[in-house]
């Protein structure tokens, strides 16, 4: 039995995290400060005597003995960090210093959740692991871009300077239950809008792509990091390179929930990448031949009855 501490495990990609390394038999330690995350999200956990939850901070630094540290703390829509974008950096950066930290004292492997946002609005298109990406450093995406850069930088340099055990995966857009209703992202918004028999918003013409992954296929791809061979530092992108423009992805979902909802179009906020598509060569070579499963459709409909269930 391994004791995985995982930070930011109340929100919407750690609570699958936490349920799936319990359910393959380890014992689970989830760190949060429930900004975007909550308590009722791994509520239904807390009866499991393998599983512990904390409040804390990861600013600040944070003692305990574990085998494996999955770093992923730090809000991920665009509402939720630009919404106090300092503290945004500081989760970042100091909670990847102080993971590092505790990593390097304990001898644990740790592994960071990046993102696709290091290619910025990327002019290499799908994108490599290999392409350096093209951020605006000042613009109002920067607090999360520039923080997981750094963050990237620091793992890479606790790896050739103290020989930490580390794994960097760049995920990119991923979608499913535990969402959070009101962060403002594209698959959650347009759910809950056409649930509602509200307008769908689509910012800009609609024609910007991204390529959706479900989250089931996401925590695979993290496990199979994790549990890789040490020589397999990453950076490594975990996505699914299905892509699509917002307009089909509003048809799609209009679509699979027979509403009655029109498109509208408002403002394409600033910086916001015109293209995303993940190539998944490195993944599926180090990775055990790791492809997502699941369909558009079908992780679709799933997250669909989630927020049924909840709105
Ligand atoms: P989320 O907002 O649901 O989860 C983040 C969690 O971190 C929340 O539970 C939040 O309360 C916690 N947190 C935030 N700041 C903290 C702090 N200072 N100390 C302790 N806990 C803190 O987001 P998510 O979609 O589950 O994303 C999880 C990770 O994956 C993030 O690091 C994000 O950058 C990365 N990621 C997600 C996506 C995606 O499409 N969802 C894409 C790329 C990368
Ligand atoms: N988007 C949209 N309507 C919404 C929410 C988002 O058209 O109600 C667009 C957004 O401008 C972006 C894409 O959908 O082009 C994905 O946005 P999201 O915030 O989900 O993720 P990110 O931009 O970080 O990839």
């Amino acid at each position: 039995m391994k004791k995985i501490l995982i930070t930011g495990g109340a929100g919407f990609i750690g609570t699958h995290l936490c349920e799936r390394l319990l359910n393959d038999g380890n014992e689970v330690i989830c760190l949060d400060n429930f900004f975007t995350g909550n308590k009722q999200n791994v509520i239904h956990l807390l009866k499991n005597p393998y599983f512990e939850l904390i409040r804390h901070d990861v600013t600040t630094s944070f003692f305990i003995e574990v085998d494996e540290i999955y770093n992923l703390a730090c809000p991920a829509s665009p509402i939720h960090y630009q919404y106090n974008s300092i503290k945004t950096i500081k989760t970042s950066v100091m909670g990847a210093i102080n993971m590092l930290g505790l990593a390097k004292r304990i001898k644990a492997k740790i592994l960071q959740a990046s993102t696709s946002e290091v290619y910025g609005d990327p002019i290499i298109h799908p994108q490599t692991e290999d392409y350096w990406g093209n951020v605006n450093p000042i613009g109002l995406r920067s607090c999360y871009d520039e923080g997981k850069r750094c963050a990237e930088s620091l793992f890479m340099n606790y790896y050739f300077q103290n020989n930490v055990r580390i794994k960097i995966v760049r995920i990119f857009n991923t979608y499913g239950p535990k969402m959070h209703p009101n962060d403002g992202r594209v698959v959650s918004n347009f759910i809950i809008q056409a649930l509602k028999n509200k307008p769908i918003t689509i910012y800009g013409d609609g024609t910007q792509t991204r390529s959706f992954q479900y989250v089931d296929d996401l925590i695979e791809g993290m496990i199979r990091m994790m549990n890789s061979d040490d020589s397999i530092i990453g950076p490594i992108n975990i996505g699914n390179p299905n892509e699509f423009t917002i307009l089909e992805l509003a048809q799609t979902i209009i679509k699979l929930t027979n509403s009655k909802s029109k498109i509208e179009f408002f403002k394409l906020p600033q910086d916001d990448p015109t293209q995303r598509k993940p190539d998944i060569t490195l993944a599926q070579k180090n990775l055990n031949n790791w492809q997502p499963k699941i369909l558009i459709e079908e992780g679709l409909l799933k997250t669909i009855d989630y927020f049924k269930s909840i709105i």
